[in-house]
């Protein structure tokens, strides 16, 4: 069952980085050649809708340090973070923890850090009866805590599209991330494994035992370990996409072909319509993108205020 709305205004689509260029494309509203096989009407072609999709890229360092899987979760825990908000439940782990570095190849002069480190593990796992002294794993008693060291490339050059799979708006698109398809991509990985190998290296972390986890990637067996040749496989066999999808209808300049929305957000070519979320980003920005999706948002809400309040001023003041 279809169902109509008229907006009075404007409309708006935030559907995010996959799911906006789906709906345009589905409203006829995208690349010719992608929308005539389907048999979409096209309503404008404009072909930069779905493409520049990118990403944040990285690569999960597993390292081991000298302690063991001893924190277990217990009624004991939860007692205490229900009482006091204090204790194991309070925090999650070293995944509060980021850095932001420049690489060998970025030019700090030019732009912002090009790696950003997240960091995963020393996260309380709960005991399986929930009795207090119980172990994680009974079975592994002198298993070693394991650390995750995870550098991510922060201006990747590699693009990839968002296509039509059919014209059922139900299910969900085709993603073609085409992540690391630039050698650029690959060797900023690399480097950023290398920093992170390094890092543990230093006296503050070695007081842990830092040991790096040398079991060889699946598919990379035949490469000696540690080698650069070894990390570029790595990184193909295990990449490690965030979650900061952006780009897939991007803002441009007045003239620029690839460009979906103008410094405004509204779509090029087609009246009162806007697109306002992650989409809209020439290029990811250099970090989390949530707060800068948030910005746009802002941005865009003041932008449609002085669209249409300045307008009704005006047509009251005209009226008169
Ligand atoms: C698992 C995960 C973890 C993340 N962690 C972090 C983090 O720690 N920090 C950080 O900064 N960023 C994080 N991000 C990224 C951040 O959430 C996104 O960059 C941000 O939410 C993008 O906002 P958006 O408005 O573009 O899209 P979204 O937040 O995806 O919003 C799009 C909305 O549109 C709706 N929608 C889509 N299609 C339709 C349709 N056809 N009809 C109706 N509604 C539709 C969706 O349901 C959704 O609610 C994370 C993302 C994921 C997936």
């Amino acid at each position: 069952m279809s169902e109509v709305i008229l907006a009075r205004n404007e409309i708006i689509i935030s559907g995010g980085a996959v799911n906006t260029p789906q709906i345009l494309m589905l409203s006829g509203i995208g690349p010719k050649e992608d929308l005539k096989p389907l048999g979409i009407p096209v309503v404008l072609d404009l072909p930069g809708v779905g493409r520049n999709l990118h990403n944040h890229v990285a690569f999960f360092v597993n390292f081991f340090i000298n302690d063991t899987d001893s924190q277990a979760l217990n009624w004991a825990t939860a007692m205490e973070y229900l009482l006091f908000r204090d204790g194991l439940m309070s925090g999650t782990g070293i995944s509060e923890v980021t850095a932001i570095i420049n690489s060998k190849y970025s030019n700090p002069a030019e732009d912002h850090p090009d790696l950003q480190y997240f960091f995963g593990g020393f996260l309380a796992n709960c005991a399986r009866t929930g009795q207090v002294g119980e172990r994680v794993d009974p079975e592994k008693k002198d298993a070693k805590r394991s650390i995750n060291i995870i550098p991510a490339v922060l201006h990747p050059q590699s693009r990839g599209y968002i296509k039509l799979k059919n014209t059922n708006p139900t299910e969900h698109p085709l993603i073609i991330p085409r992540y690391l398809s630039h050698p650029n991509d690959v060797a900023t990985l690399v480097d950023g494994i290398k920093i992170a190998i390094a890092m543990t290296q230093t006296p503050s972390l070695q007081r842990y035992g830092f040991k790096l986890d040398d079991t060889p990637v699946k598919g990379c067996e035949n490469l000696t370990f540690g080698c650069d040749a070894y990390w570029e496989c790595a990184v193909r066999m295990q990449t490690g996409p965030e979650n900061h999808q952006a780009g897939s209808c991007r803002m441009g300049p007045p003239g620029d072909h690839g460009a979906v929305v103008d410094p405004e957000l509204r779509v090029y070519g087609i009246e009162r319509l806007r697109v306002m979320d992650a989409s809209v980003m020439p290029k990811v920005t250099s970090g989390n993108t949530n707060a800068p999706t948030i910005m746009i948002a802002e941005k865009g809400a003041d932008m449609i205020k002085s669209t249409w309040f300045g307008r009704r001023i005006w047509d009251v003041w005209y009226k008169k």
